[in-house]
C-alpha cells in the first residue's frame, strides 16, 4: 500500500530514541522527511546519517521543549529549512514521578516537559498546517485513562493530550486537518529501561507485567507503535479525525485476569 508520505516534512518531538526514532524509520521509510526535535543530539544525528546512507531524507533540531521559546525557534527553523511542515508528531515525554506529595510548581515543571510543548509547537505550525492540510499524531499513554498513581504531573498531560484530540479534531476539521493519538502501554524503550532499573527485581517485574498483556504475553515494540502512527498521518486513513488508538495487545481494554479454559 503506498501511504503517500513521499516528500512530507513531518516534526518527530523526542524523535532520537525509543518510539520516536522508531516513528522517524519509518516515516523515512515511506520517503517523508522526518524532522527529528528534541535533546539528544548526537543520537539524533547518527540516526539522520543512516536514514541518509539508505539513502533516504531526514533533519535534526535540537532543542528543550520544555521551553516556549524553543518551541517557537524550532518552528521557525524548519519553515526556513524546508518551507512547509505537513505534520508533527507529538511524541516527547517522560513520566516523571510528579505525584500529589511534589508541589505545585513540580506538577507545572510536569505539565512543561509533557504537555506544553504539544500546545506551543501546534501553535507555532498552526498557519503552515492548514496550507498543508496537514496531520497531528499525538503519542499519549494508558496512564491518561487507567492512572497508575504516583504521577499527577504525567497522567494530566496525557489526559490532556487525549482531550486536545477531540477539542482539536473539530478544531481543525475545517482545514482538513486530522488529529489523531497512539496510546502505549508497554513498550521497552530507554525510558522504560531506566525506570525498570529502579527496581529491586526488574526480570521478574517483566515477566509478570507480560504475562498481563493479552495479546502474546508480551510488551509491544516502538515498531507497532510507528506503524500506528504512520497509518494515522497517511492520507489513506483520510477519514479519521480525533480518534485515539491503542496497540497496546489489549492490555487497556480486555480483562487481565482472564485466562483461557484449561489454563486456570
Ligand atoms: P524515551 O525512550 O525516553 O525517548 C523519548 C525521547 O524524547 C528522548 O530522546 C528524550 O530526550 C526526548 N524528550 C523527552 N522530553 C523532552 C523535552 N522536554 N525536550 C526535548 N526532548 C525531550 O521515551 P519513550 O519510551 O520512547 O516514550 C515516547 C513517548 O511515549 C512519551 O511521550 C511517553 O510518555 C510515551 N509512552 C511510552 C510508553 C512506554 O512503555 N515506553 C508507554 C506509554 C506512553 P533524552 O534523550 O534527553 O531523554
Amino acid at each position: 500500500m503506498d501511504l503517500q508520505l513521499k516528500g512530507k516534512i513531518v516534526v518527530v518531538t523526542g524523535g532520537a530514541k525509543g518510539i520516536g526514532a522508531a516513528c522517524v524509520e519509518a516515516f523515512a521509510a515511506e520517503g517523508a522527511v522526518p524532522i527529528i526535535v528534541g535533546r539528544s543530539p548526537q543520537d539524533a544525528q547518527k540516526l539522520a546519517k543512516e536514514i541518509a546512507d539508505r539513502g533516504g531524507r531526514a533533519d535534526v533540531i535540537e532543542a528543550e521543549l520544555s521551553s516556549e521559546d524553543a518551541c517557537r525557534d524550532v518552528i521557525a527553523k524548519i519553515l526556513e529549512r524546508h518551507g512547509r511542515i505537513d505534520g508533527i508528531v507529538h511524541n516527547a515525554g517522560v513520566n516523571d514521578g510528579v505525584s500529589l506529595r511534589h508541589s505545585p510548581a513540580d506538577f507545572v515543571g510536569s505539565l512543561g516537559k509533557n504537555i506544553l510543548h504539544v500546545f506551543a509547537l501546534t501553535h507555532y505550525a498552526l498557519d503552515s498546517l492548514i496550507e498543508t492540510r496537514g496531520f497531528i499524531v499525538n503519542i499519549s499513554s494508558k496512564v491518561a485513562d487507567t492512572g497508575q498513581g504516583g504521577t499527577s504531573g504525567y497522567a494530566a498531560s496525557k489526559g490532556a493530550m487525549n482531550a486536545l484530540t477531540r477539542e482539536w479534531g473539530l478544531d481543525l476539521a475545517q482545514y482538513g486537518i486530522r488529529v489523531n493519538t497512539v496510546s502505549p502501554a508497554e513498550v521497552m524503550t530507554p525510558l522504560y529501561e531506566r525506570w525498570m532499573a529502579t527496581l529491586d527485581e526488574p526480570e521478574k517485574f517483566l515477566r509478570e507485567r507480560s504475562a498481563l498483556i493479552p495479546l502474546g504475553n508480551r510488551f509491544t515494540t516502538s515498531e507497532e507503535i510507528a506503524a500506528m502512527t504512520v497509518f494515522l498521518a497517511s492520507p489513506v486513513s483520510g477519514h479519521t479525525t480525533g480518534q485515539i488508538v491503542y496497540p497496546d495487545g489489549g492490555y487497556t481494554h480486555l480483562d487481565r485476569a482472564y485466562r483461557p479454559a484449561g489454563d486456570s
